[in-house]
């Protein structure tokens, strides 16, 4: 996708839009396949709630990944989108009992994070196989709000708790076929996973029905220049030599499962914005754009840095400027931020767009949703149509006042 390419994709579609390339997303999922190409059952589960287009999640399955899911709906989505329920992974936090039901009716793979839910499922489908989330807490860098290990985290279950998991497995002779943890996003140093990893197959040794260990995500990518990005290939070489040997000492053949989101989709994506307006104040030079933090939320949630490029001048000379939002509050993309010289009607590439952007995306300020386009085979396709004003009204209830 060169950026002649990209600026011929916001003439036609309109700004603000979504580019995929679909190209980048299975060769992210080719890598990762052959870093672990020692191991004979390995696994990709593609987590869903990077980036849930209907599309991207069929491109995915074509190449035989499964997924990972966090929601009925997304379950609902991933069986819309042809997988079958055994590719299907089910990984809630604080959902309702009755939500774990019907998903587990449905054939999908359970993956339990909390006792009173674990107690209450074995008692009641003791032979419906369930995988038990883990928490080692380990962490390491990465934002507060993304990393899910630590001590006081809402995910999984400690650890610490293994006799009382192994309790009520024993009294409820629940089937236990998997073990999970998922350590939080973008914090994979080789080092530190390859230690959490260490805790799962001390718990894994626990079970001894299990067909699967499921390790989860936290692949690092680069979002700017100078960004650690994971080795995946050092670490594909590390991990795949300990779990062959764990496998061993198990006595019983496993499948390794990923579940990466960010690691699959991030790359992929563009996030093309027209410059509405250049403004400059007493201390500094806005651009401000035709869009905000209802599209793209990272840099506002997790002050994540999101690399900008004026595709509209691409060789122009260098400044510094803040890149704004429409939203009425704070709504900064970036601050001080060398850019090629931007002018009023400039379009703005707002790169690693692919995970955690559009399926975040909201219409606050009463906004509507972005286009989302693919780009495949050399051609763009349009993948979900820009909402429209109507989509504003579609579920409000007009009462007579
Ligand atoms: C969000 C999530 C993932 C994916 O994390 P990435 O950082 O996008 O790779 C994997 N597993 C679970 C359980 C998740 O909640």
């Amino acid at each position: 996708m060169q950026n002649s390419d990209l600026l011929q994709v916001a003439q036609n579609y309109g700004c603000p839009l979504y580019v995929y390339d679909a190209d980048k997303i299975v060769s992210q999922y080719n890598r990762l396949v052959k870093a672990f190409n020692k191991i004979e059952n390995f696994k990709v589960h593609y987590a869903v709630k990077a980036l849930s287009n209907v599309n991207i999640l069929k491109l995915l399955k074509n190449e035989g990944c499964g997924l990972d899911t966090v929601s009925i709906e997304e379950v609902l989505l991933g069986l819309h989108a042809g997988f079958d329920p055994s590719e299907i992974m089910y990984t809630p936090n604080g959902v309702s009992f009755e939500e774990i039901e019907r998903v587990a009716q449905m054939g999908v793979q359970i993956n339990i994070d909390n006792l009173s839910i674990l107690e209450h499922f074995g008692a009641k489908y003791p032979t419906v196989p369930v995988c038990i989330r883990v928490n080692p807490h380990v962490m390491a860098g990465g934002n507060a709000n993304i990393s899910v290990g630590h001590i006081d985290s809402k995910f999984g279950i400690s650890i610490h708790q293994m006799p009382h998991i192994l309790r009520i497995v024993e009294n409820t002779k629940m089937h236990i076929n998997g073990i999970h943890m998922h350590t939080g996003s973008d914090i994979l140093d080789v080092e530190v996973f390859l230690y959490a990893a260490e805790i799962l197959f001390e718990s894994a040794k626990q079970f001894k029905t299990l067909d699967f260990i499921d390790f989860g995500s936290g692949f690092k990518v680069p979002y700017k220049k100078g960004d650690i990005e994971t080795d995946i290939e050092e670490f594909g070489r590390k991990l795949s030599k300990r779990f062959l040997a764990f496998e061993k000492e198990y006595g019983r053949s496993l499948t390794l499962v990923f579940e990466p989101g960010k690691f699959l989709v991030s790359e992929a994506g563009s996030f093309l914005a027209k410059v509405n307006v250049v403004k400059q104040t007493t201390s500094t030079v806005f651009a401000g754009v035709d869009t905000g933090f209802n599209h793209l939320i990272r840099p506002m949630l997790y002050g994540a840095e999101h690399h900008i490029e004026n595709i509209s001048n691409i060789k122009g000379k260098e400044r510094y400027y803040s890149v704004v939002g429409y939203i009425c509050e704070t709504d900064t993309f970036a601050t001080n931020r060398r850019i090629s010289e931007i002018h009023e009607g400039d379009i703005l590439n707002f790169k690693n767009a692919g995970a955690y952007c559009f399926s975040m995306a909201s219409n606050y300020n009463s906004r509507t949703k972005p286009a989302e386009v693919l780009w495949r085979n050399g051609a763009a396709v349009l993948i979900r149509e820009r909402e429209t004003f109507e989509d504003i009204l579609r579920n409000q209830v007009e009462i007579d006042i």
